[in-house]
């Protein structure tokens, strides 16, 4: 019995939905969006024993921290102050993307959400969304596997839930309507979001490979009631999809064979890229390999781009 599959939605407490009200125009998931996974859910069914215990010790502080931000999340849709401003100048855009950096964020974009990205069975206010990107230190992710590299992971989750809430108190403050949507605990897929929003493009390893930090990299999402963001017009990184077909080295370095070498394709035009029943019991002892071992993880993207474009005659 797959527990993930079973509860398909966080507890109604965790979920947005449950705090929209009758005047909320919420938006669907579409027709072929994918079901969520409940990522604490698909550890505690398929992730080890022993690093169960020692994730309940040393992690336990990111977990609740980062089920207290689900919550601040869900809750704080009644904080809107419905004034029907629908535009952002660009002075406040501005400050807002300066606010975005202090919270430690590494990338900024905007994007309208395709219904098929979020979630089967669940819904989000505003269909404008602004994705952010955190940057996972290099060296806790390079020390795969390890609890090192897990706090990382669940460090970028907390501290994106904590940014997703204090962005939206910005907007708030300022007279707009916003939907945080945190990394853990989330309503829509981020990653072909992020790409939509022209952040990076997904690799063979299913994580979003950005210019800046390659995969190291977690998102999040808050959705605004604004009709006027600078929406990205196109993706410029498309190239990765077929220098990963030349690359493969995030297959090799995957102890579980997780990694499909051909990703399956979904009826929401995305991919699936890994088998998460074999990747739950390495990834619960702390498996970054499929970051750690990516090319674009050294921070050498123009390099890579210029010598794949060189090579291929692009
Ligand atoms: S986290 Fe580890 S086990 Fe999971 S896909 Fe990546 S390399 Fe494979
Ligand atoms: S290791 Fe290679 S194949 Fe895998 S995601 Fe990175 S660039 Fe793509």
């Amino acid at each position: 019995m797959k527990l993930y599959k079973i509860m398909k939605k966080p507890p109604f407490f965790l979920s947005a939905s449950h705090w929209m009200t009758k005047e909320d125009h919420p938006i669907k998931s579409g027709p072929n969006s994918r079901q969520a996974v409940i990522i604490p859910l698909l550890l505690i069914q398929y992730g080890s024993i022993r690093a169960k215990a020692k994730t309940m010790t040393k992690l336990r502080k990111y977990f609740i921290s980062s089920l207290k931000e689900m919550i601040v999340s869900a809750k704080s849709l009644k904080n809107n102050p419905h004034l029907g401003k629908k535009e952002i100048d660009a002075q406040t855009l501005k400050d807002m993307e300066n606010y975005v950096h202090e919270l430690g964020i590494s990338g900024i974009g905007y994007t309208k959400v395709n219904p098929n990205y979020i979630f089967n069975d669940f819904e989000i206010l505003y269909d404008n969304a602004i994705i952010i990107t955190m940057e996972m230190k290099k060296e806790p992710i390079a020390s795969s596997s390890s609890l090192e590299a897990s706090k990382e992971i669940f460090r970028t989750y907390e501290a994106l839930g904590i940014a997703v809430n204090k962005i939206a108190d910005f907007l708030r403050d300022r007279g707009y309507d916003c939907h945080p949507s945190p990394a853990i605990g989330g309503d829509i897929n981020t990653v072909p979001t992020a790409q939509d929003a022209n952040l990076g493009y997904v690799g063979k390893n299913g994580i979003l490979i950005t210019p800046e930090f390659g995969p190291c990299v977690r998102l999040a999402a808050v959705f605004i009631d604004v009709d006027n963001l600078p929406l990205a017009k196109e993706n410029e990184h498309k190239w990765i999809e077929a220098f990963c077909k030349t690359c493969n080295r995030c297959v090799k370095s995957c102890p579980a064979g997780a990694i499909y070498e051909e990703p399956k394709q979904l009826h929401d035009g995305t991919h699936v890229y890994i088998d998460l029943h074999k990747c739950a019991p390495p990834f619960s002892e702390g498996c970054s390999n499929c970051i750690s071992h990516c090319v674009f993880t050294g921070g050498n993207y123009h390099k890579i781009k210029e010598v794949y474009e060189k090579r291929n005659h692009v």
